[in-house]
């Protein structure tokens, strides 16, 4: 893997990767991405033209490296490429809450970075007779809402899309890599210092972290979301950064190793944002994108906001 190829997805084990499009879709969904949408250009339409979803999702596609993708977790989960687009929401997750509040704002196609059911592939077939997930499917099938996922795409932007929505929230674009956005050289600032920065800018009410809160931190490698061991682990060996800012992290991996490394008397420490917390601003991304490339169309990012409490 090089740097140019972005590799920091939030999810890097290949066996959850290797998802053909047309196996698992649910019911009424239509296999999506097999088929590319090359017909409509959405680069000239105009307010008073009817823009689809799949307009929508061809624009973004065109804007990345490769195009279309055999196989990927962005399907549509509910609704239809043709539906006429009334009003977007961006957002983490299609959550029921997150359904309701597009159906206020008379909207009908919501752009998800995360699954709707439950697993990356959005498999559904073991939720058969779920009481959970026929809720929400009939939520959004008796409100004609489309979800699509957006994960494989706009992490494969270059630069990766929801890295670009980090370091902006952030104010950290000055300070990343050209070759490889996710590794930052700050000023110098503790280790405590830079959680507090984190924790206002992001919005986070706590974090996790391991390290001394008063060693200095100038070196950051940033892997928004849920990497995996072998991202993280081997992000520390190849990088060597002050600390590493994860989203979420296998405590009996990652956090195991950091401790180790330090006992040893490496100087890695390690922050916790939270998955939602650290990849939220990607959705931001999204919002402007979608302004620039479709201002007719009303677009609202709404957060899912984080699932869990501190106490
Ligand atoms: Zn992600």
């Amino acid at each position: 893997m090089t740097h140019s190829e972005n590799i920091f997805f939030h999810k890097t084990d290949n066996s959850r990767r290797k998802f053909i499009a047309s196996v698992g879709m649910i019911a009424g969904a239509e296999v999506l991405l097999s088929i590319p949408f090359v017909s409509k250009a959405a680069n000239f339409i105009t307010p008073t033209e009817t823009v689809t979803v799949g307009d929508i999702m061809n624009r973004f596609i065109k804007d990345v490296p490769g195009g279309v993708l055999k196989e990927t977790v962005d399907t549509l989960k509910s609704g239809s490429a043709d539906m006429k687009v009334k009003g977007i929401v961006t957002t983490m997750f299609a959550t029921v809450e997150v359904i309701k509040k597009t159906i206020a704002l008379d909207a009908n196609f919501i752009i998800a970075h995360e699954p709707t059911f439950y697993n990356h592939e959005d498999d559904v077939a073991w939720l058969k007779g779920d009481a959970v997930y026929q809720y929400k499917l009939d939520l959004l099938k008796q409100n004609n809402i489309t979800v699509w996922r957006n994960h494989d795409y706009i992490h494969r932007l270059v630069p990766d899309g929801v890295t670009m929505g980090i370091l902006e929230q952030l104010d950290w674009k000055k300070y990343s890599e050209k070759s490889l956005p996710n590794l930052i050289n700050i000023p110098s600032v503790s280790l405590k210092e830079l959680i507090g920065y984190l924790k206002t800018k992001l919005g986070i009410e706590q974090v996790r972290f391991i390290g001394d809160v008063n060693q200095t931190c100038k070196k950051i490698l940033f892997e928004p979301g849920a990497a995996g061991r072998n991202m993280q682990i081997g992000g520390i060996r190849q990088y060597k950064p002050d600390v590493l800012i994860c989203g979420e992290i296998s405590e009996w991996e990652t956090a195991e190793y950091v401790r180790d490394a330090r006992a040893k008397g490496d100087a890695v420490s390690l922050i916790v944002l939270g998955h939602i917390a650290s990849e939220e601003p990607g959705s931001t991304f999204m919002l402007n994108w979608l302004k620039e490339k479709f201002p007719s169309i009303k677009s609202t990012h709404i957060p899912a906001g984080n699932s869990l409490s501190f106490l």
